[in-house]
């Protein structure tokens, strides 16, 4: 069945792209195809961006850039708005688009595309907002003033795991600071961002602004891009691995980097929580996406008073949950994005399980069509298993069981990423405590979903550097520039 005619009756064909989006106009092609992890099949075929696409896509966002600095604040704050108000008009569309190419249940696409178009909202607002300073130096010698300038074009790197969300973080800052940027989605789901760029034309976004390429070779194109003198930014959303290669590439242009990379997200549950409460937390926090999130609670401690109680609740739970195709509507957890990361997980599992860990639901791949691994619970996990150091990025909750709450900081913070923790504790002292000493860029409290566009998403250690989103995100596309005055 051709991607037209699966999406007729869900999604909206005119939101449809294939080709490479450079300077405001299409350019067709194909060489990438975009398989339907429900199914294992085949749903489109995209454009496959060349080093020299990319560098015509530079050309474009150099060309609009004068343009685009120029423009009034309130008029970029405009056509973000437009953007998002057009985001929320499609928001079924664009749901039904992401579960169909990431595979995601649609509860989860609808959330994502809240949460995606919101960033628009949010830098419609910022950018009429940004700051400067004014103050006279300690020594009274003169007066310092400090403007923020946009930085110049960025390149935008996003992943598969949100494919709408993770772009309007970066393209939202951008365009309210006055950059213009080049954005490459992952291969795997890049008819959202195509259909974003469709939207974002009809929003009023200048040609050029925003160019958006597809592409097999990431490695060279991204450095024929980072070695062009223009581009003055690489803002990247994806593992680890790939953010220390990109660093090291920008390190050769001295080009600023925002890095938004892998987690290892402990979850908490001290004795005196509110076990439901917990239970509905860590629901949230393992299985949004099915387990494929950055902030996904990767390994639970849950202290010896409450542990089989919330062992018993968590398996109830999982076993419950309705697996299937992405888009269809009774689905609770879709298939994962690949065959490859099915097999990682099991791997994990796997290799878990033969160290003495136990299943308590779930714990091996399904058969048949379909990228799937059913929701999965193991308990009694060495706590140096390759599941405690690794990201699963799947439906498998490793349950550890502890005594002490140094104890369990000790665990938690056994980990080269710091990316989100997880607390649940009814004393919040004790709460914000263990919050203190944890090692993390953000954390939830007694809740298992911290993301919000008004806040500053991001870690420490080697799970990145910046923050997007907050008061603070579109200063990662800004530079301040002082000058020295006397008067
Ligand atoms: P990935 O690192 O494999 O790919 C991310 C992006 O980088 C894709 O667009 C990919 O095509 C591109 N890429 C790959 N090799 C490249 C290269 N040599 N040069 C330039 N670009 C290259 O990650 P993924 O599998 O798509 O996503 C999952 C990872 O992303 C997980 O580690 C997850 O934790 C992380 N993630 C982090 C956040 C966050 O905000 N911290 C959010 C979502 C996902």
């Amino acid at each position: 069945m051709t991607f037209q005619a699966k999406i007729s009756g869900y999604a909206d064909p005119a939101l449809h792209a294939e080709g490479l989006y450079i300077g405001g106009a299409w350019h067709a092609g194909g060489g990438i195809p975009v398989a339907d992890p429900s199914t294992g099949g085949r749903l489109a075929e995209v454009a496959d961006a060349s080093v020299a696409d990319a560098i015509r896509a530079v050309d474009a966002a150099d060309a609009a850039a004068a343009g685009w600095r120029a423009t009034p604040a309130r008029t970029r704050s405009e056509i973000l708005r437009r953007w998002f108000e057009l985001m929320t008009a499609h928001a079924e569309e664009l749901a039904v688009l992401i579960s169909l190419e990431n595979g995601k249940a649609l509860p989860d696409a609808r959330g994502e595309v809240a949460y995606a178009a919101e960033f628009f909202r949010w830098y419609a607002e910022e950018a009429t907002r940004i700051p400067g300073e004014f103050r006279r130096t300690p020594s009274g010698s003169h007066t310092i003033l400090v403007d923020h300038e946009p930085i110049g074009i960025a390149v935008l790197i996003t992943p598969w795991n949100f494919p709408a969300a993770m772009a309007t973080r970066k393209i939202g800052p951008a365009l309210a600071a006055g950059c213009t940027v080049v954005l490459k989605p992952a291969s795997e789901t890049p008819l959202t961002a195509y259909a974003m760029a469709r939207l974002g034309a009809e929003a009023g976004v200048p040609a050029g602004v925003v160019n958006v390429l597809t592409t097999t070779k990431p490695g060279p194109v991204t450095n024929a891009m980072l070695s062009d003198p223009r581009v003055r930014k690489l803002s990247f959303t994806g593992s680890t691995g790939i953010g220390r290669t990109l660093l090291a590439e920008a390190s050769k242009t001295v080009v600023s980097c925002s890095m938004e990379l892998g987690g290892n997200a402990p979850f908490i549950v001290f004795d005196d929580a509110d076990l439901e409460a917990a239970l509905d937390g860590a629901m949230i926090a393992k299985m949004r996406n099915a387990g494929e999130a950055c902030t996904a609670a990767n390994r639970f401690y849950v202290q010896e008073g409450i542990h089989d109680a919330f062992v018993a609740g968590l398996t109830g739970r999982m076993a419950a949950l309705r697996i299937g195709p992405g888009a269809a509507p009774q689905t609770q957890c879709g298939p994962m994005i690949t065959r490859k990361a099915v097999e990682k997980i099991d791997r994990l599992v796997s290799d878990a399980v033969a160290a003495g860990a136990r299943a308590t639901t779930g714990g091996k791949p399904l058969s048949g069509d379909g990228f799937f691994y059913p929701p999965t619970v193991l308990v009694d996990v060495p706590v140096d298993a390759a599941i405690a150091r690794e990201e699963i990025f799947g439906p498998v909750a490793p349950v550890y069981r502890f005594r002490t709450d140094d104890e369990a900081i000790r665990l938690a913070n056994d980990t080269e990423y710091g990316l989100a923790a997880y607390v649940y504790s009814r004393d919040l002292k004790r709460a914000l405590q263990a919050g203190k000493r944890l090692e993390a860029g953000m954390l939830g409290i007694n809740r298992g979903l911290m993301s919000d566009p008004a806040a500053p998403f991001g870690g420490v250690k080697q799970s990145g550097l910046g923050r997007e989103g907050g008061v603070t995100g579109i200063l990662e596309f800004m530079e301040p520039k002082y000058y020295a005055v006397d008067y």
